[in-house]
Formats: C-alpha cells, structure tokens, sequence
C-alpha cells in the first residue's frame, strides 16, 4: 500500500521535482501540505508542521523542501512524532544540527535520508565506475549560473545559513564524494562577499587528494549568458566530462550517455527503500567541505548584489 506523505513548502522546488516525483511512484500518496503560503489542488493543506502532527496522524513521512534555516525545527518535530523525514540539501545550516536530527532518527526508530539530488543524476554510477579503475590526474568544478535566473526574490540565501552560492556548489560536492574512491580534504578557499550580504556570490576551493591529484573547485553566481555546471576529469588511461550539473556525461570526447533527469524519481524510489528496509542515509560529507571553507577562506569584498 502507498506510504502517505506530507510536503512541507510548496515553492520551486516542491512544484517543479518533488510533487511530479511523488505522484509518478505508487508507493507514495501526497496526502498533505504544509506551506503558509500556498497549498496544492485538492491535497489537505496546513499552515505549519505543528497543525500537521495534530490533525493527520495517519501520515508516516514528512518530506521538507523549505529553506535550511528553519528545516531542523521542522525536522525534530516530525521526527519526535515518529515520522519518517526526507530532508532536502542542504541537510541543515550547520553541521551539529545534522548530528543531532541523525541521533533523534536513531531514538526514534525512523528513517532519516539526507538526500543530495545531484547524486541521483543518472550518469554519476557511471562516472564512479570509470574513476574507480583509473589513477585520477585532475579534478576541476566549474559551477556558474545566474543567480538571478535561477534564485529570483530568494533572500534567504543570502541571510546566515543560506551559503549563497554554496547552495548550488554544494550539488557538486556531493557528486565530488560520490565519485571518488577516497575522501579529500580542502586546504584553501576564496570567498567573494558582495559589500551588502551575509553569504558569498563566489568561491575558490583547493583540495588535497592522497594520491597527489589536482583537485579544485570554481563557484559562481555573476554568470550570464550560457551556464556552466561541469567536472572535467584527467586520469591515466583517458579524461571525462560530466556537464549539466550531471545530465551529460563524455569520456574521451565520445557521449557516453545522456538521457532525461531522472534525479527525484530516484531520490522519491531510494525513500521508499529506506523506509521499507528500516533504515537511514545521513552522508554529510558534501556540508563538511563547505563548513572547511567557511572556516580556511579569505574572505574578500566585492560589489553589492541586489536583485
Ligand atoms: P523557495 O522556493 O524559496 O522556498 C520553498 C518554500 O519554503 C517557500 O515557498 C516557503 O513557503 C517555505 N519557507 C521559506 N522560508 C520559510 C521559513 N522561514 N519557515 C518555513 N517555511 C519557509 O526555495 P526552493 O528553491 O524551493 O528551495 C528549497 C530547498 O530546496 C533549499 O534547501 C534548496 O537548496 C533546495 N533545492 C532547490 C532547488 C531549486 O532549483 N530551486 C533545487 C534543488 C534543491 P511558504 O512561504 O508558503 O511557507
């Protein structure tokens, strides 16, 4: 039977991936809504997650696309109810609350998934299994968008807990640590504040590798024009080209694959495996390369951004 769900903040990303993904899966039913501004046809809606646990007992998984400033609130009330959570990324704005909603899932006997969509492109599987039979040479993110194409009227990416344009970058660390074979760790960052906010337009980030790789990272949020979301890879035996934040994958020049986004609905099936098998997924290895370069970047001024 289909394990019903409630979706808390119906904004972008609620209407463009998680709503079309859940309705395509018949082991999940959208059977509420929590947002305080906007609801979805013909679907309960409530105005906070408190409202929610009252009147719907009978709803197991609490799904959060909200921002990740108010998520463990939401989290750790879902979570003490006995629900099962899904949490998009960022999994929280710091690393203890992660810690801690990971600990609580534990207590409570529920599953806790951490997801990073970017992860669940279809070709990252693929670019694992090559890299896992190479010696890796080079690494290099190129992550530039327009903000203001893809971001518009978003202030809370710019407030404490948003990361500015970590919150893109970090779809590249998560593919960074799913790819490689062993962790890396980052020695220096760039952070470019604009005068007027709280969260960086742009990062520079610097990785060791243990086998002596080059390995480094370019975020950007001032690009116009064509957009860049690609990890070009040297190793020796051939080089790669992941491109579209993980819809196209190349090796040696040559397509290698290319297909449909398949990223929710393999996030929405994975949930549905945890719940069934009683277990969480809490990886937050993509979060500690960003709280590193919060803590190693020079932080430099640049010009004020407003919308
Ligand atoms: P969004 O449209 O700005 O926000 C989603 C909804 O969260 C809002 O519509 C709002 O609904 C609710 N919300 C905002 N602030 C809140 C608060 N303080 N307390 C409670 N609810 C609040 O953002 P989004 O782009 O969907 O992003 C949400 C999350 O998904 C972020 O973590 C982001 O990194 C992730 N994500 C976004 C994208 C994308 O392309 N946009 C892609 C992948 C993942 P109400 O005002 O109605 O409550």
């Amino acid at each position: 039977m289909a394990e019903k769900l409630a979706l808390v903040g119906i904004g972008k990303i609620a209407r463009d991936q998680h709503i079309p993904a859940i309705n395509a899966n018949p082991d999940w039913s959208l059977a509420a809504a929590v947002s305080r501004h906007a609801g979805v046809d013909g679907i309960d809606h409530f105005q906070d997650i408190d409202a929610l646990l009252e009147n719907r007992p009978d709803i197991t998984v609490v799904s959060l696309a909200i921002p990740p400033q108010p998520r463990f609130d939401y989290a750790a009330k879902a979570l003490r109810a006995g629900k099962h959570v899904m949490l998009e990324k960022p999994p929280g704005q710091s690393l203890a609350e992660c810690f801690t909603l990971e600990q609580m899932a534990k207590e409570h006997g529920v599953t806790l998934f951490a997801t990073w969509h970017s992860r669940h492109a279809d070709n990252v599987p693929a670019l694992k299994a090559f890299l896992a039979e190479r010696t890796l040479k080079r690494l290099k993110i190129t992550w530039k968008e327009d903000v203001r194409r893809w971001h518009p009227g978003q202030e809370w990416i710019w407030e404490p807990g948003g990361m500015g344009v970590f919150d893109p970058g970090i779809n590249a660390l998560s593919i960074l640590t799913e790819i490689l074979p062993y962790p890396v760790h980052l020695t220096g960052a760039t952070l470019e504040f604009p005068e007027n906010r709280a969260t960086p337009i742009a990062a520079n980030l610097d990785f060791a590798d243990p086998t002596g790789a080059e390995m480094s990272a370019v975020f950007d949020w001032r690009q116009e024009g064509p957009q860049t979301w690609d990890i070009d890879i040297e190793t020796d035996r051939g080089c790669a080209k992941l491109s579209l934040g993980g819809e196209r994958l190349e090796i040696e020049g040559a397509p290698a694959t290319q297909g449909a986004n398949h990223e929710y609905a393999n996030l929405y099936a994975r949930m549905a495996e945890l719940v069934k098998t009683g277990r969480s997924d809490v990886d937050l290895s993509p979060m500690i390369h960003v709280c590193d370069a919060f803590s190693l970047g020079r932080r430099l001024t640049t010009d004020a951004f407003h919308f």
